[in-house]
């Protein structure tokens, strides 16, 4: 009997062991940028933040999406514990200690914030991102740097030294701006299959999931050190799909029509080599346009967003 129990044990043990290990490869898709970025909103009110410092806090919590679609594979992704906490650790300044916290507070966002706890709307996961950002974005006109509604900030110098020190890479501002861009695009193709319409006890569904969620990112130091996030379990998108996604976007954003349809306007802020930054839609009916094209070209090489 001891035998079998300590067989038991020994099989318990390798299981938890091959669990954590699958689930802290996975990188995750767990919300959209207008979810992030509004998260980051309401726990920056909770902390009673300065304008300045939610602007700083809110940017970390949308931009740790940054490279999902390129450096990610090479990378360690960049909205993981790891590349957090170490952003965290180099952060010197109280602005880029707030960006860095946003940063994590994205992480706490990803792993713990669970959609499936939402009735109604959507099965598919990645459509239920869009859903819940939709309702953000249209239903409670929500001001956020995606639809240039207000202004972002980002500190590439710290985005840079995370990279650095963790993996020798340096990206140049123009990359991060360029990953940027992408990610924006890429959030706001997740919309393109939103469903409209909500019923009341949705809409509760909703604010009660985000409101969780933010309690999750919230503990008694002023900085988020130490949640022990539970993990979604979700399969991402292969390696395959997201270099074939990464290159429609960017061939989309490069074509000539488009090239000045979406334009990062940068001013110069208040720490070195930081800045605000305003992303700037110049014709929305041509965005649009733009969207569905990707997404369309993506459906005849395969992929349908809604449906990974
Ligand atoms: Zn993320």
């Amino acid at each position: 009997m001891r035998k079998f129990n300590s067989i038991i044990k020994t099989c318990l043990g390798i299981g938890v062991f091959t669990a954590c290990l699958s689930f802290s490869a996975e990188s995750v898709l767990a919300w959209g940028g207008y979810s992030h970025w509004e998260m980051g909103q309401r726990i920056s009110d909770k902390y009673n933040y300065s304008d300045n410092e939610k602007l700083n806090f809110s940017s970390g919590s949308l931009l740790a999406d940054i490279g999902r679609l390129s450096w990610d594979r090479k990378y360690t992704s960049s909205d993981s514990e790891k590349f957090s906490d170490k952003m965290l650790s180099l952060a010197s300044n109280s602005s880029a200690i707030n960006f860095a916290n946003g940063w994590k507070a994205h992480y706490i966002q990803d792993t713990s914030g669970a959609l499936s706890n939402i009735d109604g709307g959507p099965s598919s996961y990645r459509v239920k991102c869009g859903w819940v950002d939709e309702y953000l974005r249209d239903h409670k006109n929500l001001n956020c740097p995606i639809n240039n509604t207000c202004d972002a900030w980002v500190d590439y110098d710290l985005i840079k030294s995370t990279y650095d020190n963790l993996h020798n890479f340096n990206p140049s501002n123009k990359e991060i701006d360029r990953e940027i861009k992408k990610m924006y695009v890429a959030f706001d193709l997740q919309l393109i299959a939103n469903i409209n319409g909500w019923s009341d006890s949705e809409i509760d569904g909703i604010e009660n999931e985000l409101n969780r969620t933010v309690g999750l990112c919230m503990n008694n130091n002023k900085y988020i050190r130490s949640v022990a996030p539970s993990y979604i379990n979700l399969t991402d998108i292969s390696d395959k799909d997201m270099d074939i996604i990464n290159k429609t976007i960017e061939f989309h954003i490069d074509t000539v029509e488009n090239l000045n349809s979406i334009k990062l306007n940068k001013a110069k802020s208040d720490t070195k080599n930081s800045y605000i930054i305003n992303y700037s839609v110049e014709d929305k009916d041509k965005y649009e346009n733009m969207l569905k094209k990707i997404d369309n070209d993506l459906k005849n090489k395969g992929i349908d967003i809604s449906n990974l």
